[in-house]
């Protein structure tokens, strides 16, 4: 039987007994009146000892209690101990966390919605200074490059800002805000002193290795062109020997001026100015054409005279090279289409050809230094395989992107497209 059906049994009992003994002594009503009186002030007092134990927190054993009262008190009871079980076992994971947290070695800092420190961890008081104290401040006021304010307030959080450490500006950070939950953000700061060293390091050596390259060079040039004068055609393996001699100079100077290039884009500020963009490109055109292997191919349209802020030289190399590329990798009478045009949000350059096409697999990879696709074509193509590490590297430094679509053995399109911010006529 269930306690239910027990209580309304009892009550049902009572009312039984006070019918019987109401209607022997001739007071029914007066009987049921005491009776559910009885009933009522029984559960009130029942209510008042359940608020009483609540109020206190429900805290220890329960009151002694029977019926369904003894159940209500059982269910309370065993509600609030899973609920303290949970809490426990809650909290221990976050000491956990915390306590891992705090082992990092990488600065972690809790952001609330308006900047605000709600927590950090250990790395982080010592790499950015932040004292106990200073939960509920803002960051902003502390960490105070105008470069970290920027990336703060930018919400775009897609790459880390590199910075020196506030407390000594000989540690280099990479900052990293990652967004979580409602309206939290986590700071990350990790030290990338080192890796900032050895990428100098790598920067200084290819830059001096590259400089002190080039008098060596010049040199042998000077030489192999005397040789060239002085050879009378009489000996055809001296005659191939400077040939092929002065063909590998000319593939390392090549190798050379484009480290260097590429050192300079990687090192040196930029000198903008706006730049007539059509003239740029009916230059290096007009230049294409008078190649040997170009003539006639190179179908410029210009559709836009939008000229754009940046560095013309650096522009120069870029197209150059994404036209040069053109021409190499595609048939001698097949036509390479220079298009500069303008949509809603990007100016766009498209260097389109109709030549050997690159594979989907390669493309991500093309833009890498030395790559090169290996294919077998029936003429030799020269090339560094830096052309198109200076074209990204260019673009990067004017906000622009390269964009290649490409199908084996139909040909490829090369498009960079620069914001509409960069518009400056
Ligand atoms: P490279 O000096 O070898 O031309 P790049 O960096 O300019 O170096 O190009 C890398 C590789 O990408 C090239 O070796 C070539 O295989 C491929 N590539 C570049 N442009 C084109 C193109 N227009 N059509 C087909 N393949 C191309």
């Amino acid at each position: 039987m269930s306690v239910w059906q027990k209580e309304i049994g009892i009550a049902l009992l009572l009312f039984l007994v006070a019918l019987i003994a109401g209607s022997l002594t001739g007071h029914v009503l007066l009987f049921v009146f005491l009776l559910t009186l009885g009933l009522w002030i029984r559960q009130l007092f029942q209510i008042s000892r359940f608020e009483r134990w609540l109020s206190m927190g429900g805290r220890g054993k329960y009151p002694k209690a029977t019926g369904i009262w003894e159940d209500i008190y059982y269910h309370v009871y065993r509600i609030k101990k899973n609920e303290k079980k949970r809490k426990k076992k809650l909290s221990k994971m976050v000491n956990q966390f915390r306590k891992s947290t705090e082992a990092l070695p990488d600065a972690a800092v809790v952001l609330g919605p308006n900047d605000e420190i709600e927590w950090a961890n250990k790395a982080a008081r010592e790499v950015l200074g932040l004292q106990q104290t200073d939960k509920g401040q803002r960051i902003p006021n502390l960490v105070r490059f105008p470069e970290f304010i920027r990336y703060l307030k930018s919400g775009n959080y897609n790459e880390a800002v590199i910075l020196p450490a506030p407390v000594d500006h000989r540690i280099t950070l990479a900052m990293r805000i990652v967004k979580y939950g409602a309206g939290l953000r986590l700071l990350l700061a990790q030290d990338v002193t080192q890796l900032k060293k050895m990428e100098r390091m790598r920067k200084d050596f290819v830059a001096n290795v590259s400089h002190e390259l080039r008098t060596p060079l010049t040199v042998l040039k000077g030489y192999l062109e005397t040789m060239q004068d002085m050879d009378d055609g009489n000996s055809p393996l001296l005659t191939h020997s400077v040939q092929q001699m002065q063909g590998q100079t000319e593939r390392m100077q090549h190798l050379v001026d484009d480290l260097l290039l590429l050192t300079r884009l990687e090192t040196q500020q930029k000198k903008v100015q706006c730049v007539d963009i059509p003239a740029l490109l009916s230059q290096i055109c007009k230049e294409g054409d008078a190649l040997e292997t170009a003539a006639g191919r190179i179908e410029l349209l210009l559709e836009t005279d939008t000229h754009i802020t940046g560095e013309e030289q650096e522009l120069r190399s870029a197209f150059t090279n994404l036209l040069g590329n053109a021409l190499k990798y595609s048939p001698d009478d097949s036509k390479v289409t220079i298009r500069w045009h303008r949509s809603e949000n990007a100016i766009m350059l498209d260097v389109e050809d109709q030549g050997e096409g690159i594979a989907a697999p390669e493309i991500p990879r093309i833009t890498e230094r030395f790559y090169r696709v290996e294919v077998k074509r029936s003429k030799k193509v020269n090339g560094t395989g830096l052309g198109l590490a200076i074209v990204k590297h260019v673009l990067m430094r004017h906000d622009a992107k390269l964009n290649i679509v490409s199908e084996l053995g139909k040909g490829s399109r090369f498009r960079c497209c620069f914001p509409v911010t960069r518009v400056c006529n």
